[in-house]
């Protein structure tokens, strides 16, 4: 099937806001940095990248006749909240499972914040102590069970939405959403910047550029910016994918080596917890621009772009679109950070 075959459930304004970064471009004095908002793209608790990969599920939700969504993330997850969000629009159940993967000690890390919202939504929300992983998990597995032996009907949606069949769609059309724009706009992005941990909106994205560069003739660098901390697994699963979602749309090609690119610099030594390089750019972003990010996904890719375009490997002459992918609802578990 074509991507615009696949049948795909409005949960968005339409398509996300695109705009010119102006004083953090000026700071940095190279490329033309702007940002494609999916943190504003929602009126669903705040939205965020996990609704437009729903958009691409919701169809086979409500095929399949379920009652209850089951998913899986840390305590601050953005994705279980839009999980949430997306269960109470339709009328159906949250079941999430949240895991300690973030060694993070604060006293209302699982009262504020995402958690928060999913228990206002009227999601069962259970905690779990094991660590971070991006995986397939047992907890979540009994999750399922647990759902079943209670009379309900589980709908099974894995950390991220990424290790669905149809996760990698929703980014897929991004690609083609930004290739409007630019129409409307008059600029062409070269360089595209995103935040990558479990790896489908980035694998979209690349299978989606992909396909535009199959049609227009016009490659584009898309540079995804670890935020896992577990490199080579976070690797391989973008890579797989990307190239399931291009089979998925029918590239008709392989994927190649430089339509895959994951950097690494800008993750720490863990995931969600912030270094030097990621509370700068969040100071920046809010300092230049009034642009909220957080100290586990977007603080860290606006880093890497922050230093790619400063050292010039994003060079001068270039124009960079830097995917916002929303997050800040994680904040207020992290305010000792600005004591
Ligand atoms: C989930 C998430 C990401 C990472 O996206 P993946 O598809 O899991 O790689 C980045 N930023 C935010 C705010 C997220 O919630």
């Amino acid at each position: 099937m074509k991507l615009h075959e696949f049948p795909r459930y409005p949960l968005t304004f339409g398509p996300s806001p695109v705009h010119r970064l102006a004083r953090l471009t000026e700071h940095l004095g190279g490329a033309e940095v702007w940002a494609k908002r999916e943190d504003v793209s929602s009126g669903l608790a705040y939205g965020g990248n996990k609704v437009r990969k729903l958009e691409y599920i919701v169809p086979d939700v409500l095929a399949s006749g379920a009652d209850t969504l089951v998913s899986i993330g840390g305590v601050q997850s953005n994705h279980t909240r839009q999980v949430a969000a997306v269960a109470a629009h339709l009328g159906l159940k949250a079941r999430l499972v949240q895991e300690k993967w973030v060694p993070w000690d604060d006293p209302v890390n699982d009262r504020v914040g995402n958690i928060l919202l999913s228990r206002m939504m009227g999601a069962d929300v259970r905690l779990d102590p094991s660590g971070f992983d991006i995986g397939i998990r047992r907890s979540w597995e009994e999750a399922l069970h647990d759902v079943e032996e209670s009379g309900g009907t589980p709908y099974p949606i894995p950390a991220g939405a990424s290790e669905h069949r149809l996760g990698g769609l929703g980014f897929a059309n991004w690609a083609f959403e930004v290739a409007e724009q630019e129409k409307a706009l008059g600029v062409h992005f070269d360089t595209i910047v995103v935040c990558t941990v479990t790896g489908s909106t980035h694998a979209g994205m690349v299978a989606g550029f992909a396909a535009l560069e199959e049609l227009t003739g016009v490659g584009r660098r898309v540079l995804g910016i670890d935020a896992s901390a577990t490199l080579e697994k976070t690797r391989d699963q973008v890579e797989r994918i990307a190239r399931h979602t291009a089979e998925l749309i029918e590239l008709g090609r392989d994927l190649r080596d430089d339509e895959l690119q994951l950097l690494e610099g800008w993750a720490g030594d863990l995931y969600g917890i912030p270094v030097e390089s990621t509370m700068e750019a969040m100071r920046l972003g809010a300092q230049l621009e009034a642009m909220i990010t957080d100290p586990v996904y977007e603080g860290k890719s606006l880093a890497g772009l922050i230093d790619l375009v400063k050292g010039g490997e994003i060079p001068r002459g270039s124009t960079v679109l830097y995917a916002h992918l929303g997050g800040q609802q994680a904040l207020n578990a992290y305010h000792s950070l600005w004591p």
